[in-house]
């Protein structure tokens, strides 16, 4: 079948973003639609992503963001008959000092306004809900009841299928190669012919920042390097009739959560690695870098302490793979200023956790004119034009070693 040439949007990019967006504008009306992905959807982040969707969040707008994005893969699971396997597990957000849960105790009402369920539990309530945890050190926990994970992977075909189902079309082996405006459109040049589109999103990770610096635009996006490994079957686990709540900590600056019989560690370290500052490679595949144990050693020791069989378990997976950074850490969601109708949804870290959400965000945006809720934190204009490299690395860097660190104002 021959490609689609004239739409009223092209997306560009098929990892869970691309296709949350792709779904929501689908289900609001917007469905002459072309997603175009340069290798197969989920290719670039998505298909290695521990698939973790928490609640937890010092921001009651971005909860929402996180909220929406289970709402939308478990729509997307039943129009399209795609399962998304989620996971309820809940989440527990240790409290590492005193002050964290203090923190906590001001967070809980605006849960109650969000509607999330949110419990502070004490170390006791901790040992009973994660028996692997050990709580000598720990001030209490925040507990959401109500999220977990989902498999990166089904979710992002989930979208995909429902919507195609709506009449949206993918174009997966389609490299954009260019982009640029004539009087009316935007015309993107693909390895398969030329699209016309009144409006362009850019949902490309990492690769963002290349495919529009042509067009005079300097978006301060890089990735890093981020390990995660998955144990062998841990007995204590093993014996257990349910799945153990997912764990985040800021003193070991990961966080945790069970695989199978095993768990599955993600680390934030202090000193993290950039890959591809001269450019992502142009023959990046679903590539993985090799481990680098040494430099996340010190964080797994603490969780040992933290959780001791972690210790005693086999390491059977360590995936070390490419995450796309912000400055500040947020994704850039929202029209680009003085490009007509060129809309950005990239620079997502936690891109399954508030991919779907920010689809729903990003798609109300387009359809009705303006964003349907206040975030002005993630919008897409907010760092200008004159970001230098250096400045966008310090505080990348930065942002990725406080981890799980909470901001200290209320
Ligand atoms: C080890 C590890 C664990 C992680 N765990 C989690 C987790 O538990 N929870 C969580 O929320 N996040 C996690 N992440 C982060 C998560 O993987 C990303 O935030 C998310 O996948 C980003 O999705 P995306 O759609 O923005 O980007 P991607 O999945 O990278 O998709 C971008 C797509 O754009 C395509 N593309 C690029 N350029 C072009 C072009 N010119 N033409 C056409 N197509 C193009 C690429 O091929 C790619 O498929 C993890 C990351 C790592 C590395």
């Amino acid at each position: 079948m021959t490609m689609k040439t004239d739409v009223q949007v092209a997306i560009i990019g098929g990892g869970i973003v691309g296709a949350s967006v792709l779904y929501w504008l689908a289900k609001m009306g917007w469905t002459n639609t072309l997603l175009l992905e340069r290798r197969e959807l989920t290719s670039g982040s998505t298909w290695h992503a521990a698939g973790n969707t928490t609640y937890f969040g010092p921001y009651p707008a971005m909860t929402r963001l996180f909220a929406g994005s289970i709402r939308t893969y478990l729509q997307a699971e039943q129009e399209s008959g795609q399962s998304v396997s989620f996971h309820q597990t809940g989440g527990l957000r240790l409290a590492a000092t005193p002050r964290e849960l203090e923190l906590f105790h001001v967070y809980s009402a605006r849960y109650e306004e969000l509607g999330i369920p949110f419990h502070i539990r004490s170390p006791q309530e901790v040992a009973e809900l994660h028996p692997l945890i050990k709580t000598d050190h720990i001030y209490g926990a925040a507990h959401t009841p109500t999220d977990g994970h989902v498999d990166p992977t089904g979710a992002t075909h989930a979208l995909a299928i429902a919507a195609r189902g709506m009449g949206a079309t993918v174009e997966r082996q389609c490299p954009v190669i260019s982009l640029h405006r004539d009087a009316e459109h935007w015309v993107l040049e693909t390895e398969n012919g030329t699209v016309r589109a009144e409006h362009v999103v850019v949902a490309a990770s990492f690769w963002t920042r290349e495919l529009l610096a042509p067009l005079g635009l300097n978006v301060p996006l890089y990735a890093t390097q981020h390990q995660e490994m998955i144990t062998d079957t841990i007995p204590e686990l093993e014996a257990l009739d349910h799945e153990v709540p997912a764990w985040r900590d800021s003193y070991v600056s990961c966080s945790v959560r069970q695989e199978a019989n095993g768990v599955l560690a993600g680390v934030y370290e202090s000193d993290p690695k950039f890959w591809a500052l001269d450019g992502i490679p142009k023959d990046f595949k679903e590539d993985l870098f090799p481990p680098e144990l040494d430099r996340i050693m010190p964080h797994l020791e603490r969780l040992i302490e933290r959780m001791p069989s972690f210790g005693e378990a086999g390491i059977k997976v360590t995936n070390n793979g490419a995450m796309c950074w912000t400055p500040d850490g947020l994704p850039m969601l929202g029209p680009m200023p003085e490009h007509d109708k060129l809309w950005l949804a990239s620079g997502f870290n936690v891109g399954v956790g508030t991919g779907g959400g920010s689809g729903e965000f990003l798609a109300h945006w387009m359809t009705q004119g303006q964003p349907p809720f206040e975030l002005e934190a993630v919008h897409a204009e907010r760092f200008g034009n004159d970001v230098s490299t250096d400045d966008a690395l310090a505080q990348i860097r930065a942002v990725y070693a406080r981890g799980y660190q909470l901001p200290d104002s209320i």
